[in-house]
Parts: C-alpha cells; sequence; structure tokens
C-alpha cells in the first residue's frame, strides 16, 4: 500500500490511499480545478480514482465531493446522515456505509470507525491490506476507549494535531468557537495526539504523520515537539500534512 495527501487543514482535506488494486480518496474539501491540479502533482489524473469516502459533512471534507463525483462517475460512499446534512443532490453512485461495518475497494479493507466530533454521523477510517494496516484519525474532540482499541496497532497513522492549547487561548476566535474547538466534539490539541501516541504499539508504527494543523490555533514545531516528548526510542519517520502540499507518497513495505 502507499499513501499521499493532496493537503491537509481546514481550508480542505484529501488523502489518497492506494493498494494492489484499487485507488481512493479519503474526503475531499477541494474544488475540481484545484483537485486535479494536487492529483497531478502525485502523478495522478481523475481516471485513477476507483471512489471517494466522505468522514463527516465539515466543508473541509466534503465540498469537492459532489462536483468529483459526478463529472468523473466515481461511486462515493458515506453514512447516510452525512449525505444527508449536505444536501448534494443526487451522486451517481451513492454507496451508504454504516459505523464498524468492513467493506473493500478493490484488494483495500476499509473499516469505519465513530469518533466523537460534532458532525451528524461522523466516522474515520482503518485501511488495510494484507499486513498492512492504515488509519486516518482527524476531526474528533476526544479519544474515546474505541478509538484508542480500535487504533493501537497501525503501520501508518495519520493524526489530528488541531491546536496548541495556549494559542487558541490567547488566539483570533470568539470565545464560542475556542470552546467548540477544545470541546469533548470539537478537534484534538497537541497534548491529546501526544498521549493516544504514547499509548500506541510503537515498535510497529513506522509512520506519524502530524495532520489537520490549524493555521491561526497551532505551529507545527509545536505538534511536532509534543510528538516527539513521547517518541524517545521510536525509530519511524515523523512527517507533517500541510494544507499547501500535503504530502508525497509513503510506501509501505509489505
Ligand atoms: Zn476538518
Ligand atoms: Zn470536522
Amino acid at each position: 500500500m502507499r499513501v499521499a495527501s493532496l493537503g491537509s487543514g481546514s481550508k480542505g482535506n484529501s488523502t489518497v490511499i492506494e493498494g494492489r488494486e484499487g485507488r481512493l480518496l479519503l474526503d475531499l474539501g477541494f474544488g475540481l480545478k484545484e483537485t486535479i491540479r494536487r492529483l497531478a502533482r502525485l502523478d495522478l489524473t481523475p481516471m485513477d480514482i476507483d471512489a471517494v469516502l466522505v468522514t463527516h459533512e465539515h466543508a473541509d471534507h466534503i465540498n469537492g465531493v459532489a462536483a468529483f463525483s459526478r463529472k468523473f462517475h466515481i461511486p462515493a460512499y458515506m453514512t447516510p446522515s452525512t449525505y444527508d446534512a449536505k444536501r448534494m443532490g443526487p451522486l451517481p453512485a451513492l454507496k451508504p456505509i454504516q459505523y464498524e461495518r468492513s467493506f473493500a475497494i478493490g484488494s483495500i479493507q476499509v473499516e469505519p470507525v465513530v469518533v466523537p466530533h460534532d458532525a451528524r454521523e461522523p466516522c474515520q477510517f482503518i485501511f488495510s491490506e494484507e499486513s498492512n494496516r492504515v488509519g486516518v484519525l482527524t476531526d474528533l474532540g476526544h479519544i474515546s476507549a474505541h478509538v484508542r482499541d480500535r487504533y493501537h496497532d497501525c503501520d501508518l497513522l495519520m493524526l489530528e494535531c488541531n491546536y496548541d492549547k495556549e494559542m487558541l487561548a490567547s488566539g483570533p476566535y470568539p470565545a464560542a468557537l475556542k470552546r467548540r474547538v477544545a470541546g469533548d466534539f470539537g478537534h484534538l490539541s497537541n497534548d491529546q495526539a501526544a498521549e493516544l501516541v504514547g499509548s500506541l504499539n510503537l515498535p510497529r508504527l513506522q509512520n506519524l504523520v502530524i495532520s489537520h494543523v490549524s493555521e491561526k490555533n497551532n505551529q507545527s514545531a509545536l505538534a511536532k515537539s509534543a510528538l516527539t516528548r513521547v517518541l524517545c526510542d521510536w525509530e519511524g519517520v515523523l512527517t507533517l500534512a500541510s494544507q499547501a502540499d500535503g504530502f508525497g507518497w509513503i510506501d509501505l513495505s509489505p
């Protein structure tokens, strides 16, 4: 398997998961032209994409889905309430999914995991193929016992490090939005992300990707230093998924 990102953050998210057979986009927060431009950086065109999966209806995850799906006749997978929340109109192939009910896209096994976030029916995903296991975990307000259990054993994990507590507290957001971001159904702070990382099966984890970093309430250096505090003897690779560039292909050894 290999994984890349078209971009990550509150202005648009999309991750590419490629298996032996099959290639999918997880979320699509970019418009058509921008998506095509970003795919080209990875030597891909829309014709190379077999499916679009959606985590939840927030604009940075779903804004580009309907246009992309309609224009290129690409099946779109999401929970029924995610579809209903967005009034997306008819899609050429809408595939409703359910929490904890796995399905396959080509040779990639897809496991939707329920997460605590302020959307109607949000989920995050674990992708596996043979012995490889890739977790994507963004847009959640706290680490539930269920999430901790599901994401314990991954070869690659994309993990939200949304905000630094002090930067959020002293930053430009209005009080209500600060409460929402920091709340139990908002986003993960650097400290919350680090706490989860410390409890993972680290000898197995080969790649950890800092994701969904807030441009106003965080700095990648702060996220990095929070994580490295719990990664003392870890031998894997730490990568940043940026808003402008995402990240290039990461290959997982079979
Ligand atoms: Zn988001
Ligand atoms: Zn969200």
